[in-house]
């Protein structure tokens, strides 16, 4: 407990160093890049074992498809719902502080691409792997996870025969666990590595005239998760706001640096589970898929942007058009990546589907790396709050010994 104490200590003083660092020398502080590089790399590798070991196990052990199935509704209508109201909320607060009123600068030349994505069905489809082991290679989790549930059923399914497999994973994951505890070692100067060079970067004269979009993005993230997460962890899950936010730290922390959800999964797996007790069989499941679909922040941003674009152009926004935004933003979320940028690139969609000008992207593309350190920090932040109340209305919090004495 002392140790994890000092860890989160730690972490708090990286981040602040890294601001002074940045401040004081400028763009030069990026020699120390290499380190926040070295942190990503060791997280990041230890992303796709995790989850299928992990999810192999917590499926295995739950053994029961029509829990699965349960498990796996409950989950998806948390998330859809949450991103439905961070939109909300991002427009709404976009309203009140206008931050694309009065602004004066020259539009940069749009250089967007628009990736296909070959449509619903294809988007689909895709989840089922062609090849599990070239999934594994590439890190896709929707089809790792895809991968896994179907050993871990299997293995149910097979029983007796199946139990070497079961205990090779079990063990597995708790290796990869152990890693995870071991790599979090280097989080305060991964975190200085990370950091500095941001701040480094965006002098004030860089941050001025967008100001009002940051706080207007900071707000809303804000208030989407003081209270959607507060009240959803209490009203749950009897878990207090303090308590989650405090056990959630170093994962924010991480989040807030690396700007990718999907790089921070170790860590948002390693806090539910260690200080806010959601079972390992919940943590395996919901939080890889909400790394994937779920992202209230980048909701956020994408009602935020839209609004200032919109406010930037004196275009007015119809109710059916806002209605529309809600809905593409929603979608824009679920489809975008947990990798750094990948709001901006799903900004397009929703832009193109109320014929707004794509060249607004380029406005907020200049400081994309500020906004995505606040929505990153919402999105883990969202998944974390949904395993606390999906093992709150499942086998309960701190229940996961139990769960091993029975297996
Ligand atoms: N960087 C975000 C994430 O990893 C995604 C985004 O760009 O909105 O969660």
């Amino acid at each position: 407990m002392k140790l994890k104490g000092n860890l989160l200590a730690q972490i708090f003083i990286a981040f602040g160093l890294a601001i002074i660092l940045g401040i004081l020398f400028g763009p030069s502080i990026d020699v120390i890049k290499p380190l926040g590089d070295l942190f990503l790399r060791l997280i990041k590798f230890i992303i796709a074992p995790l989850i299928l070991a992990s999810l192999v196990v917590g499926v295995a052990s739950t053994g029961d498809p029509k829990r699965l199935g349960r498990m796996g509704a409950k989950t998806i209508t948390y998330y859809l719902i949450t991103s439905g109201i961070a939109v909300t909320i991002g427009l709404a607060i976009a309203f009140l502080i206008s931050p694309g009123k009065g602004i004066n600068i020259t539009v940069p030349e749009a250089a967007v691409q628009i990736n296909e994505t070959g449509g619903f069905i294809a988007t689909l489809l895709n989840i089922i792997p062609d090849n599990p082991f070239a999934a594994l290679s590439s890190g896709n989790i929707l089809q790792i996870i895809f991968f896994a549930i179907f050993i871990g059923l299997a293995i149910a399914l097979v029983g007796e025969k199946a139990k070497p497999v079961y205990q090779f994973f079990e063990g597995f994951a708790e290796i990869m666990y152990k890693i995870t505890g071991i790599v979090m070692w280097v989080a305060p100067i991964g975190i200085l590595g990370l950091v500095a060079p941001v701040v480094g970067h965006y002098g004030m004269s860089v941050l001025m005239p967008l100001v009002k979009l940051i706080l207007a993005v900071a707000i809303a993230c804000f208030l989407h998760v003081v209270f959607v997460y507060s009240i959803a962890v209490k009203k749950f899950a009897k878990v207090g706001p303090i308590q989650f936010f405090k056990g959630m730290a170093p994962a924010s922390v991480v989040a807030f640096s690396t700007c990718s959800s999907a790089g921070t999964l170790p860590v948002t797996i390693k806090n539910t589970q260690e200080n806010l007790g959601v079972p390992k069989k919940i943590s395996s499941f919901v939080l890889p898929l909400g790394a994937t679909i779920n992202m209230d922040g980048t909701a956020i941003y994408q009602g935020v942007a839209v609004v200032f674009i919109a406010q930037f152009y004196g275009l007015e926004l119809s109710i059916l058009q806002l209605l529309t935004i809600v809905l593409m933003a929603v979608l824009a979320s679920i489809g975008a990546a947990g990798v750094p940028g990948a709001g901006v690139i799903m900004l397009a969609m929703v832009l193109t589907s109320v014929n707004m000008p794509l060249e607004g992207i380029a406005l907020v593309a200049g400081i994309d790396r500020i906004l995505d350190m606040f929505r990153t920090t919402v999105n883990i932040l969202g998944d974390a709050s949904a395993s606390v109340v999906v093992a709150a209305t499942e086998d309960g919090l701190w229940s996961d010994d139990i769960n091993e004495q029975k297996n």
